[in-house]
């Protein structure tokens, strides 16, 4: 059997037809910038996020680019964040001038811990970015609690969790803003770049929309400097009919995790994701179904022989540990110790249950062997 990581193919021939339709009608209106079919995703967002105001954007870092400056965090300013996610998070915080102070993980669930946010705070803090790595919200009501007493802001990084809750809250709630990415591996995937900005804040919602378009208003006026970090018209009409089937989706993502943890948690050598059918506060999307395994390495190239594909997330690096980025010294002892043993396994809409069987039973001989 070969069972690919990801299948990029597959997301457009299995459903050509109705894909070349929506680009026949959106090209043939000639209804490419700031359109009608942009204007309908933005509502069908909120709808699905149940948030007030979304706002559709060139891609996902730039929505966390917008989301800061709409936020008002200046140059100097600090912003804790995980040092376990994409450098997109950082990179955002970075490119506005301000500086991103990492924060450790906890092992329940592989995100921030809000014990070591506490640790980061000082007079400069101005925002914390949680990121909902995998698919899985933070402890967004202890985070919520920690800004609230320190009097600073939060800025959810949703990047990888659509559909996620936390106490039936999605991404946006508890934060000042939440960020998404339609990167085409994302779980709402485009054909090509896209992310949004959501918000229950009108003044954050009217402010990031000056952003993404040249700091113009309605009427055409500029109002202050923006960029154009507009999401193509085409590429938010594939993205409203995709939302068609998104909880579906969903669904499959939960059934393959919830397969993959049934048939490894015997296993002593692995540390699985919390399941979906935990009764706790968390619905998880699962973005990915990230593992950490005792000789990860040796598994890793073992899968490999017997035809299915993993993925070490990030090249196995937390950003505190890039080198070329010069960070000053620190220790994130859980953090530096996830990056040693996590695993990406196949997540995605395409497996069938014999594959995620078929990837089990490889994983259990490898450590019963
Ligand atoms: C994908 C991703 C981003 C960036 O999104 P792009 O659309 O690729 O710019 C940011 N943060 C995290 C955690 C991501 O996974």
């Amino acid at each position: 059997m070969k069972i690919n990581f990801f299948e990029y193919q597959k997301i457009y021939t299995s459903k050509k037809k109705n894909f070349l339709n929506i680009f026949n009608k959106v090209c043939s209106k000639g209804a490419f910038i700031l359109q009608k079919d942009l204007e309908d995703f933005e509502i069908n967002l909120q709808r699905f996020q149940n948030i007030k105001y979304a706002v559709g954007v060139n891609d996902g870092t730039t929505a966390l680019i917008l989301s800061l400056m709409a936020n008002n965090i200046n140059r100097n300013d600090e912003v804790i964040l995980p040092s376990h996610t994409y450098i997109a998070s950082a990179a955002a915080i970075k490119l506005i001038g301000a500086k991103p102070v990492f924060a450790d993980i906890s092992f329940d669930d592989n995100l921030i811990d809000p014990i070591s946010i506490k640790k980061k705070i000082n007079s400069r803090t101005k925002a914390i970015m949680p990121v909902h790595v995998n698919g899985r919200i933070c402890n967004m009501e202890e985070i919520s609690l920690i800004a609230k007493k320190n009097k600073i802001k939060i800025i959810e990084d949703g990047a990888q969790s659509i559909g996620a809750k936390f106490n039936g809250k999605a991404a946006g709630y508890y934060g000042n803003c939440a960020t998404l990415s339609f990167y085409p591996a994302k779980i709402l995937g485009c054909f090509g770049d896209g992310g949004a900005v959501l918000t229950n804040n009108k003044k954050i919602y009217e402010k990031v929309k000056l952003l993404r378009d040249h700091g113009r208003n309605k009427a055409g006026e500029v109002q202050l400097w923006g960029y154009n970090a507009r999401l193509d018209n085409i590429q938010a009409a594939i993205l409203n009919y995709k939302m068609n089937f998104l909880k579906r989706e969903i669904n499959i993502r939960r059934k393959i995790a919830s397969i993959y943890n049934n048939e490894l948690s015997s296993l002593e050598d692995l540390n699985l994701p919390p399941g979906p059918d935990n009764k706790k506060n968390n619905f998880d999307v699962f973005q990915n179904y990230e593992i950490r395994a005792y000789n990860r390495d040796k598994l890793k190239s073992f899968l490999a022989k017997n035809g299915i594909k993993t993925i070490i997330q990030w090249s196995g690096k937390a950003i505190h540990q890039i080198k070329k980025l010069n960070f000053d010294r620190i220790y994130l002892p859980n953090t530096e110790k996830f990056f040693k043993e996590c695993l990406m396994l196949p997540m995605h809409t395409f497996l069938k249950e014999n594959e995620v069987l078929y990837i089990s039973k490889k994983i259990k001989e490898f450590y019963t062997k």
